[in-house]
């Protein structure tokens, strides 16, 4: 078969460099088509409006790349159980290929898809891309899949350095075009209207203050100041303070695959300079850690798909939550009257994003201070994060929740003492609630601000020391 017609489908991959699924289609071919679909059965990928925003614009982006090596990326919506098929014939293509993936939904589909296109005599070709390393590939010393974390780093750790760099070519393929009568079929027509139409309807706000950036040139260059600027240098310290804008900001590139995995850990291993200086050497390996947490939640969602609807361990199901409703809007719109709480939502309700040590502290006040099921605030941030990811986000909210991997038995945060460690200069805290700009940071981070002072701002809906006795004796219940 000389040169066959290839229908390339990017999900989570959602660009040209280093897709391992695409390289192997060049391999294959230079004749592909690509297309990406608005997938009405997972509306994860754009249900959040800072999700629809990074989705629609980096699918502009990619669109603008397929069209410069001269092929095209068709854009549709609907139901890719019927569209995959459909289009492949349309291309007459050979074979559809694609990245696996990971989550129970997207398993699923792309079984049966892959037998639909079976009975149409076309090849599904998925290849590994999303993750360092395929979670069905590395398992404990007992041969099962990992459920702590100590010995998932160490083990991905030592693999790591084996696999060592991988290809840096950048060079652009000449890829061959559909001919003008496939190009005037209604599919493909629509493809055009299909974004314009997503981009137009798009409803968010904070385009101009989310940290994430769209696109895979973007998601380059977020790295690159990350190397360059040497924030990955004090990383260790800096990755704690929110006010610090001390992180990478890619949660977003790595969730739509706008930047590839390997390229963001090979950028560790290229800072020979960083390694002789413990400090240096210290803030790198804490990154890589934070990277390999990311692997490790999708490596448990894996193997354990019933974390998706529910807790690790199974007491959690019996734990009697007050998931009071009031409470919970409170929390939501960032009025609780505990300022680090108010100023992190803020920050999310906002921007699409939260610091990491603010999305624990919320977490752990939502669950353990109003007694709500983790799965409300798993829900809110899904709904708001330009970054939700199932993965990331239950592991996050299952570790907060302490229903999950993490073998700590019971975690709560005082929020005070973390914002006294965290914001102690309430830098982060005044710029998020301008209410409180003149309070002093004293009285901010006892929680003591006067009715003088208050400015509107409300008292806090619950005291932390009292519902932190009440939670610890409902736990002890289950
Ligand atoms: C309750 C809760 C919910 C969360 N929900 C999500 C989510 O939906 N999507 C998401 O990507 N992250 C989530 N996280 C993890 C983390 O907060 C973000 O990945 C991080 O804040 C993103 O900022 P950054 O890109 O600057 O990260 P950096 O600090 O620069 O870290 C580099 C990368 O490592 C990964 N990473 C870092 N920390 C974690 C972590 N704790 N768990 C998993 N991956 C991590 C991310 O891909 C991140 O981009 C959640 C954490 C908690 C506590």
């Amino acid at each position: 078969m000389n040169n066959p017609r290839i229908l390339f489908w990017h999900r989570k991959d959602l660009r040209i460099f280093d897709n391992q699924a695409l390289i192997k289609g060049f391999s294959i071919s230079n004749a592909i088509t690509s297309t990406y679909i608005l997938d009405k059965n997972y509306s994860q990928d754009f249900n959040a409006n800072s999700r629809a925003w990074f989705l629609g614009n980096s699918l502009k982006e990619l669109e603008h790349n397929w069209k410069k090596m001269g092929s095209r990326l068709v854009i549709g919506e609907g139901d890719p159980l019927s569209i995959i098929p459909q289009l492949a014939k349309i291309i007459d293509a050979k074979f559809v290929v694609c990245n696996k993936s990971i989550e129970p939904y997207e398993i699923n589909r792309d079984l049966k898809i892959k037998n639909s296109l079976k009975e149409i005599n076309i090849q599904f070709i998925e290849c590994w891309d999303h993750l360092l390393i395929e979670p069905a590939k590395i398992f404990s010393g007992n041969n099962k899949p990992y459920s702590v974390y100590g010995p998932f780093y160490k083990n991905l750790k030592s693999k790591m350095e084996l696999l060592g760099s991988y290809n840096e070519d950048k060079e652009f393929y000449h890829l061959s075009d559909i001919d003008k009568k496939i190009r005037d079929n209604q599919i493909i027509k629509a493809s055009d209207s299909v974004l314009k139409k997503f981009l137009k309807n798009i409803k968010f706000s904070g385009s101009k203050i989310c940290p994430c950036k769209p696109g895979e040139k973007a998601a380059e260059i977020l790295l690159e100041n990350f190397i360059k600027e040497k924030k990955i240098y004090s990383y260790n310290f800096a990755r704690d303070l929110p006010a610090n804008k001390g992180t990478s900001f890619l949660s977003a590139s790595l969730r739509f695959g706008t930047i590839s995995i390997r390229k963001v850990w090979n950028a560790t291993l290229n800072l020979h300079s960083g390694f002789e200086n413990h400090e240096n050497h210290l803030s790198i390996e804490t990154w890589q850690k934070e990277l390999v947490w990311r692997e490790f939640y999708q490596h448990c969602l894996f193997h354990f798909p019933e974390l998706e609807s529910g807790p690790y361990r199974k007491k959690w199901d019996k734990f009697p939550w007050q998931n009071n409703n009031e409470l919970f809007q409170y929390w939501s719109n960032g009025e609780t009257g505990v300022p680090i709480v108010d100023a992190a939502m803020r920050q999310l309700n906002s921007t699409g994003w939260m610091h990491n040590r603010c999305r624990m502290i919320v977490a752990s006040f939502l669950v353990k201070d109003l007694i709500c099921n983790w799965q409300m605030g798993e829900k809110k941030f899904m709904e708001t994060l330009v970054d939700g990811d199932l993965a990331a986000n239950n592991g996050g909210w299952q570790w907060s929740a302490s229903s999950g991997m993490d073998p700590k038995p019971l975690r709560i945060f005082n929020p005070y003492t973390q914002a006294k460690k965290f914001d102690p200069i309430c830098e982060y805290i005044k710029s998020w609630i301008p209410e409180l700009s003149k309070v002093a940071n004293s009285d901010l981070l006892n929680g003591e601000i006067s009715n003088l002072e208050k400015n509107n701002y409300s008292k806090p809906i619950v005291n932390h020391n009292i519902q932190q006795r009440l939670f610890k004796s409902l736990y002890a219940e289950i």
